[in-house]
């Protein structure tokens, strides 16, 4: 997404980008829910993207849901929420196929002169006066640069799923059974879009990440591979912990996993290449600012090298501006998500209005 974004917003102010993704398919098959923000919206309209009725659907209530499945709590706040999948496709288009180069694997970078060059696992190399580097929290540029920035695992888990034919008001739904916190939300391929998020010790998470082989995939395995059993204890204690409505939302989908990280770098701009998105920084997914935050980075380098006098004083602007969003994005994610790492019981009105407020306080500047 960073990338894409980047390419999107360079081509606007007159430059020639190339994205070189991994990736060899259709990466639109991919991915599940997200909130948007205004931000994003606004960013998308920027590039000439319809962000009508297609590309999600809009949830006024935050309910929050008691075992028995009453409401304990509720809040009127007004969100898109999308498909991953949506956003993509809106902005694939935008990078001709003459400028994206899929089944490219980026190893390392070399200088020559003032310009970057970037290497790729086939021997093949790509020199520009920039390099950004949009590769993701397991980032393969990030450690050559920064080893010392590592993400930090926060001690739980989120546990994922979409699922059709649910009969539910369409608003936003919150269950929080002890240190827990599991939310849905409708998206708009007529799928509800469900996290659930979980202590998990790191020797629990090892087994998590464990194939039916035995093999041990680290702290991250791909979904076809987690083991059927897993997929079926936390059905049955969807059925145990959470309201019937929450539960057979979990019961009919097919779960996937993530473990959930902090990521900080302390700059994002080394001497001609840049970090963005979820290379630079990320924040636990409770403010939901994963895509939001990559548009504004994306936007913030363009906008930099336009408004800037140079080439050096705009990647100074950059690592300015960017430093300071990626912090507070972190900071906000790590105080909602504390009472699930601290394993601590919630408020629930407490819950709605913090993962609320985060909307209305983005700093929106770029
Ligand atoms: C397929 C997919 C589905 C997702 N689904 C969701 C979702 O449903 N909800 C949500 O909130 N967030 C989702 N995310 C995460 C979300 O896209 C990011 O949090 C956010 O957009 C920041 O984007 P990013 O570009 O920084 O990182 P990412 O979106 O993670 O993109 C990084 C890209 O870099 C590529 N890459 C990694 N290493 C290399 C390398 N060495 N060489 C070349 N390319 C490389 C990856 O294949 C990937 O396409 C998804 C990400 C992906 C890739």
């Amino acid at each position: 997404m960073g990338g894409l974004f980047a390419a999107a917003f360079l081509q606007r102010i007159g430059w020639e980008a190339h994205v070189y993704e991994r990736t060899g398919d259709d990466l639109a098959t991919r991915g599940a829910g997200l909130g948007t923000h205004d931000a994003l919206l606004e960013g998308l309209r920027a590039l000439g993207i319809d962000t009508g009725e297609r590309l999600g659907v809009l949830v006024r209530d935050r309910i929050c849901l008691a075992r028995d499945g009453k409401v304990v709590a509720r809040r009127t706040l007004p969100q898109v929420m999308t498909h991953w999948a949506r956003i993509y496709e809106a902005l694939r288009p935008l990078v001709d196929g003459a400028h994206f180069h899929a089944g490219h694997n980026f190893t390392g970078h070399r200088r020559v002169g003032a310009q970057a060059v970037a290497q790729f696992e086939d021997g093949t190399e790509a020199a520009g006066d920039l390099l950004i580097a949009a590769d993701g929290l397991r980032s393969t540029m990030r450690p050559q640069l920064l080893p010392e920035a590592q993400p930090r695992y926060a001690g739980y888990v989120g546990w994922r799923g979409t699922v059709k034919g649910i009969d539910l008001p369409p608003e936003y739904y919150f269950g929080l059974p002890g240190s827990e916190m599991m939310l849905t939300y409708p998206v708009p391929t007529g799928e509800w879009n469900y996290v659930w998020y979980r202590p998990t010790t790191e020797r629990e998470l090892a087994d998590l990440c464990t194939d039916a082989t035995g093999h041990c995939h680290g702290t991250a395995i791909a979904p076809p591979l987690i083991r059927a059993g897993l997929a079926a204890r936390l059905k049955r204690d969807a059925r145990e912990l959470l309201a019937p409505q929450l539960a057979t939302i979990v019961e009919g989908s097919q779960p996937f996993f993530q473990a959930i990280f902090d990521l900080e770098s302390p700059r994002v701009a080394h001497g001609r290449i840049v970090l963005m998105g979820d290379c630079a920084f990320v924040a636990r997914p409770h403010v939901g600012m994963g895509v939001t935050k990559a548009s504004l980075d994306a936007r913030c380098l363009a906008h930099s090298l336009e408004v800037s006098k140079d080439l050096d004083a705009a990647l100074e602007r950059y690592d300015r501006m960017r430093c300071e969003f990626g912090r507070w994005c972190v900071e906000r994610s790590r105080a909602i998500g504390a009472y699930i790492e601290r394993r601590e019981l919630p408020d629930p009105e407490r819950v709605l209005s913090d993962v609320g407020a985060v909307r209305a306080d983005i700093p929106m500047s770029y």
